[in-house]
């Protein structure tokens, strides 16, 4: 009899258990069976008054009940409150989602890039070296004299006696025409170093981009309409142009680019410093004494070269007016490219 309600009443904690929702439901089981006038304890009202054979028997099967009970109501609980501080931290799932954000080109990259671009549209291919440079390749092939002002501790980085932080990527020249015979039509990106200081204009580090054209019959000409054809497509097509003299030691005649403010458009304005014109780059006709260092025969050929620094044509270009900006990595700066 007893033994029958005991199976009886597991089974509809079970049902009952298995229904409940939330934690008053919980608390309204745990008084039905484990409450002072609850299923369980009516049932051992009852075992006094079984037999004393009978007794230890059903003792045993109301305790397992109890603790079973107990139990189960114990782990539902534990479960119910831990769901509870979940609802603490409210998560709103009508929000919108936190987007992970996707990287983007630095400016300088795509500076180059658009160089690149419109030289290699030209007949140039991209030809690179090493930013460790001997003194051989960074100064002597160049026809850098032994006591020429570049080679001062004020402007260059030494390793040791014969090794330097490369000061410009000419040095990639040399190399290019070492192991190439003429034609050779490149252009040489990459890093290069100064001991200077640090300010709005100069950094210890930058970037140039150089050019570099050998043939038989290579001529000024040649070179102006490349690099006026250039500054065109990058800048502007209604830019007015101009070639000063200038002086580098590998190359003779030398000069200087400058194209019209296309900020004032020539007028005067603080970018161009009130001259209505901007210096761009440097170039000039490969000096014969550097073709002597690559086994050219000077004779018989002849080329131009040209370089400019990359993170001076993009501040000209974005009228960006310190060089430090695109060292930092503030994405306030960066994204706006
Ligand atoms: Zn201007």
């Amino acid at each position: 009899m007893l033994e029958e309600k005991i199976k009886q009443i597991t089974d509809d904690f079970n049902s009952d258990i298995k229904s409940v929702e939330d934690i008053q439901k919980l608390e309204e089981i745990r008084i039905k069976y484990l409450g002072r006038n609850g299923v369980v304890s009516s049932l051992f009202d009852e075992l006094k008054k079984a037999s004393n054979e009978e007794k230890p028997a059903l003792g045993k099967s109301l305790n397992l009940l109890r603790n079973k009970i107990t139990e189960d109501f114990n782990s539902i609980k534990t479960r119910f409150e831990s769901l509870d501080d979940l609802k603490e931290i409210k998560i709103d799932l009508t929000l919108p989602g936190t987007r992970r954000q996707i990287g983007s080109k630095h400016i300088l990259t795509q500076t180059l890039d658009e160089i690149k671009t419109i030289f290699q549209s030209m007949g140039f291919s991209v030809y690179e070296g090493p930013e460790l440079e001997s003194d051989y390749y960074n100064f002597e092939a160049l026809n850098f004299a032994p006591d020429h002002p570049a080679r001062d501790m004020q402007d260059t980085f030494f390793i040791n006696k014969d090794f330097v932080l490369r000061t410009h990527t000419s040095p990639v020249q040399i190399r290019l025409m070492e192991s190439h015979k003429p034609p050779v039509r490149a252009i040489m990106p990459g890093r290069v170093y100064r001991n200077e200081a640090v300010s709005a204009r100069s950094y210890c580090m930058f970037h140039q981009v150089e050019g570099l054209y050998v043939d038989t019959d290579v001529t000024f000409a040649e070179l102006k309409g490349t690099l006026v054809s250039f500054a065109k497509q990058f800048y502007g097509d209604d830019l007015k142009y101009r070639f000063r003299t200038s002086f580098f030691p590998f190359t003779e005649p030398s000069a200087e680019m400058d194209i019209t403010c296309f900020l004032c458009h020539g007028g005067g304005c603080k970018v161009c410093k009130q001259t209505g014109w901007l210096e761009i780059l440097g170039c000039g006709m490969v000096d014969p004494n550097v073709f002597k260092y690559v086994g050219y025969d000077s004779e018989k050929y002849t080329g131009y070269a040209f370089g400019m620094g990359i993170e001076r044509t993009a501040m000209l270009k974005y009228g960006i007016d310190d060089i430090r900006v695109f060292f930092e990595n503030d994405l306030r700066f960066l994204k706006q490219f």
